[in-house]
């Protein structure tokens, strides 16, 4: 019998030399790689991350190439490249004669949907097979959560520690407690220097030349010669290394802390890698794990225990809710807000010091931590009333490790409340009360945090203030936010009547603030 002639797809966030397609040589297998058009343009990406994307496939090309594999790779400018799947793979099995297709499971729905039809078009076999790379199925969540009211991740954190036995005394928690959060927000005080973040020296020239000339549509910075994140599994291992040495001694501690003497701040800045899988979630927490096992006496379990909530809590947690949520979530607009995104999201260029940084070094790195995520940027779009297709747009593009399943439920599930609280359960505003207490950004800022009407008022202030009694029928039942509308009941109407004419005026001058 003749053997089939096998092509397999790998997309470009499935970078798992791991992964069981892989453990084997087949001479009937070639993998093939494409960089196209459809994946560089469907949002307006910031240029580190279209670099970062395209110098990790070529890496994990050849690394393929140095394990024995057959592989195609496909890049922008080939002048056969019809930049799209479609056309390429029918290109490809027309002039090669493959008899199957096969690929991994994508984990965004736009691909999921597009690969589904494709098969159909391809006239040959074709078989799909997991990516072994996430703890969970895409169904779990919505199995774990069926015929309850809320979907709270605190339930299904506690499931998947004693499911993996992590942090785990028997059936209780190392520790005695499952969560350390309140310990967890202290605002920097230089007590403990930053370490500088562990950046490479990767050349991606040719990368940029090439994007240069074929026009696709980048913001952000790059220094050519330079690109500073790991694209490869060596030094995503180095970059792992790093972190367990020289911050999770102080992750927890400082896991909420915004400063201006430190873009990353003790954050571990592997997102890149584990969502394009060049690194596995659980060999993240074991080495996590073991670190803190060995090192007991530098890293408390406070600060194990931040980490490794992040990753096998909410990452897994999110990836279950785009499933069990998409697409409708997609369209979610819990508000109705309308407004567009404010110019100084694409350029950094305002008064107000906390956006500038936070948006700053967005653009120059395509880097910022969760807290300067939320309850900066993400809280500025809520309180000014955007329109969440924008804000999910921006996050898309600008940050190194957006992808769809993870961009889209952190920013319109938990940052701008779009679906009504099933992802958060109170909408992540404040004003900036909240940014003083944790950043250092307030100090110098031509806005006054402590002011909320008058020339220099903080805008968060008024816009907070206007946000919630724009939307206290939506939110006065909910007991997380009852207190805030006591609050507000207490001033006096001439005092609101002040608050809510600032947010009018600041409204009008929106891209001016
Ligand atoms: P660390 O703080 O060191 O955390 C370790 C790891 O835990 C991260 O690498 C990440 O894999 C995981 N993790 C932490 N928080 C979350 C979370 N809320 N959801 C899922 N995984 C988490 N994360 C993305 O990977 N891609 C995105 O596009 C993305 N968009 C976001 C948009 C908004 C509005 C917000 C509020 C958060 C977003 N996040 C996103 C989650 C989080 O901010 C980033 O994962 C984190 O900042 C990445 O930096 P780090 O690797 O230094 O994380
Ligand atoms: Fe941001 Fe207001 Fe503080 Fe300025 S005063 S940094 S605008 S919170």
């Amino acid at each position: 019998m003749t053997q089939p002639k096998i092509l397999r797809l790998i997309l470009g966030d499935q970078l798992n030399e791991r992964h069981s397609w892989f453990q084997k040589k087949h001479d009937n297998v070639t993998y093939v790689l494409m960089e196209i058009r459809q994946e560089t343009d469907y949002v307006k990406h910031h240029v580190q991350k279209v670099a970062s994307f395209f110098a990790a496939m070529r890496a994990f090309y050849l690394r393929l190439i140095e394990m024995g594999h057959r592989v195609i790779y496909i890049y922008l400018d080939d002048p056969s490249n019809a930049q799209n799947f479609e056309y390429n793979l029918k290109q490809l099995i027309r002039k090669e004669k493959y008899t199957h297709f096969e690929y991994l499971l994508p984990d965004e729905v736009r691909l999921d949907d597009e690969l589904n039809t494709i098969t159909g078009k391809l006239r040959i076999p074709h078989q799909v097979q997991d990516t072994e790379h996430f703890l969970t199925r895409r169904q779990d969540i919505k199995e774990f959560f069926t015929d309850k009211k809320q979907y709270l991740m605190e339930s299904f954190y506690r499931f998947m520690r004693k499911k993996h036995n992590v942090l785990m005394d028997g059936n209780k928690p190392v520790g005695g407690k499952w969560n350390f959060d309140q310990s967890n927000r202290r605002r920097y005080d230089t007590s403990v220097p930053t370490p500088k973040p562990i950046t490479f020296s990767n050349n991606v020239a040719d990368i940029i030349k090439m994007i240069d000339k074929a026009k696709v549509k980048t913001f952000g910075d790059i220094r050519p010669k330079q690109l500073i994140w790991p694209v490869k599994r060596s030094q995503a291992i180095a970059a792992l290394n790093d972190f367990l040495t020289s911050r999770l001694p102080h992750f927890g501690t400082y896991q909420d802390a915004m400063t201006r003497q430190s873009w990353s701040v003790f954050h571990s800045r592997l997102s890149f890698v584990l969502n394009t899988k060049i690194l596995h979630p659980m060999e993240v927490i074991q080495a996590a794990v073991d670190s803190w096992d060995e090192n007991r006496e530098v890293i408390s379990i406070q600060q194990i225990e931040g980490f490794i909530r992040q990753i096998l809590g909410w990452r897994e947690y999110m990836r279950g809710m785009y499933w069990a949520l998409m697409p409708e979530f997609a369209d979610m607009n819990f508000f109705n807000h309308t407004e567009p995104l404010p110019r100084y999201y694409w350029d950094g260029r305002t008064k107000m010091t906390c956006m500038e940084t936070v948006i700053g070094q967005s653009l120059k790195y395509a880097y910022a931590h969760h807290i300067q995520r939320l309850m900066i940027t993400g809280n500025f779009a809520l309180l000014a009333g955007v329109q969440p297709d924008e804000v999910d747009a921006w996050y898309l593009g600008i940050y190194i490790d957006a992808i769809q399943w993870v961009e889209i439920t952190n920013t319109r599930g938990m940052s701008q409340y779009a679906n009504g609280g099933i992802i958060a359960t109170k909408p992540y505003v404040s004003s900036a009360n909240y940014i003083n207490s944790m950043s250092d950004y307030c100090q110098d800022c031509h806005y006054d945090y402590r002011a909320r009407y008058g020339q220099r008022a903080c805008p968060f202030n008024s816009f907070y203030w206007d946000f919630l009694a724009r939307h206290r029928q939506k939110l006065e039942k909910n007991p997380r936010v009852a207190m805030m509308y006591r609050t507000w009941d207490r001033k006096d109407d001439g005092e609101k009547e002040k608050i809510l004419k600032q947010a009018k005026t600041y409204k009008k001058i929106l891209n001016d603030l």
